[in-house]
């Protein structure tokens, strides 16, 4: 095509969205440009409370000053090497991981379906060295029902969920599903075929269906039992957000495999797989790798992002500020019999389930000033960073209030 003048007319982010970009996503008619802590501005001047936190990414809200003044300076220094070289911050980030899971090693790439991918290929080396050296023999997964592991073959096969498998089938073989919360029904997919148990510890996109402390210490107890590594999903449950480092502490267990993403990077593309003494050794020179996987960049932003939770006290602020704000949302619950069927999850991750469609209620709460996420069917999902304050978090409760008053 011939360049003639210049066009004075900016073609509008909606239209070049319309245009050009792949229709994968149903996306709210809005065009965010700016933000701040736990506030988000978009083209038209509006700002929001964004309780969606980029789905629990940005754990220390938009632009938090130690985390923009870190970037800036790696990325002025070295911003990617391959990991055919060591970097500083790999190696320290990685030990700062090992600090809070425990006694392993991690293995670092950029999302958490990478990280789930990491995770099945640990489960598939396992069951060889559990079946002596034979590949087929053992390479099983068990699953829980409305798990959801990524978008990837591996991660997609282990998430049983109609919506996301359609399509691409034939999946990758080797994935059961038993009932979540029930031992029994784990216990009872486990033959010599089985390598690996893979359970979020709360499930993030079906709905926010916590795992109970009982049923997580269980699936450690079969691991042991037969030899099956226990891998424990906390893309989006972990990384401080329920008060916790991880969200299966809360339980007192210890997984042998972790994979975590979303909130790792504080918003830079990180994610990671921790595992411990029994699977930490499985990846060998040319079994598993990534060219982007912990850059110096990235990793400064997780670094960054470890060192707001702890500096600032973050895991001690959501767990105290998480139970006046649980408080007012059960009390809209117990208000709004009509609208509301449930509220549950942990510190900073929560759903209320509603009784009817959530499609509106997203729409009335966007209307007055506040961002969430839906979750499985019929749940909003409340996201807020870890820095949101009891006021934002109040505000969110009055904001909700307002919605549920217009509509009774
Ligand atoms: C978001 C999520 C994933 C996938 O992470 P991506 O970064 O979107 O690839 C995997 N597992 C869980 C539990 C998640 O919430």
């Amino acid at each position: 095509m011939l360049m003639t003048e210049p066009s004075i007319v900016r073609t509008s982010t909606a239209e070049l969205y319309d245009a050009h970009v792949m229709k994968n996503y149903a996306r709210a008619p809005m065009t965010l440009v700016r933000g701040r802590g736990t506030q988000v501005w978009d083209d038209a001047g509006n700002v929001y409370l964004d309780f969606t936190s980029g789905i629990a990414v940005s754990a220390l809200g938009h632009c938090h000053p130690h985390w923009v003044a870190t970037v800036q300076r790696q990325a002025g220094e070295l911003i990617h090497v391959s990991n055919l070289f060591r970097n500083p911050n790999q190696g320290e980030l990685a030990k700062r991981i090992v600090g809070y899971a425990g006694p392993g090693r991690v293995f670092f790439c950029n999302s958490g379906a990478e990280a789930d991918e990491a995770m099945i290929k640990l489960a598939r080396l396992h069951g060889v060295r559990k079946a002596g050296g034979e590949e087929g023999k053992c390479y099983k997964v068990i699953v829980a029902k409305n798990a959801f592991h990524g978008r990837m073959f591996g991660g997609m096969s282990a998430t049983p969920q109609e919506k996301i498998q359609k399509g691409f089938r034939p999946l990758v073989p080797g994935f059961l599903v038993g009932e979540l919360n029930n031992v029994e029904s784990f216990a009872a997919l486990v033959d010599d075929s089985t390598a690996a148990i893979l359970v979020e510890s709360i499930q993030g996109e079906a709905g926010i269906n916590p795992c109970t402390p009982d049923f997580l210490r269980g699936l450690r107890k079969l691991c042991d039992e037969k030899n099956l590594l226990l891998m424990l999903d906390e893309v989006q449950c972990g990384i401080a957000r329920t008060g916790k480092f991880y969200a299966f502490e809360h339980a007192g267990v210890r997984p042998d495999v972790i994979a975590m993403a979303k909130g790792l990077g504080g918003g830079m593309p990180i994610g990671a797989v921790w595992a411990g003494q029994k699977a930490a050794d499985l990846f060998q020179p040319g079994n598993h790798g990534t060219t982007f996987g912990g850059t110096p960049l990235a990793c400064a932003a997780g670094l960054a992002t470890l060192d707001v939770i702890e500096r600032e006290g973050l895991l001690a602020h959501v767990t105290k500020a998480s139970v006046l704000w649980h408080e007012a949302l059960r009390q809209l619950l117990k208000d709004f019999p009509q609208h509301i069927a449930d509220v549950r999850g942990k510190g900073f991750l929560v759903g209320v389930q509603m009784t009817g469609d959530i499609g509106p209620w997203v729409v009335a709460l966007r209307e007055r000033g506040l961002l969430v996420v839906s979750s499985g069917n019929n749940v909003i999902r409340f996201l807020p960073p870890l820095v949101a304050t009891a006021a934002e978090l109040a505000q969110s409760v009055d904001i909700f209030l307002s919605a549920l008053v217009a509509k009774s």
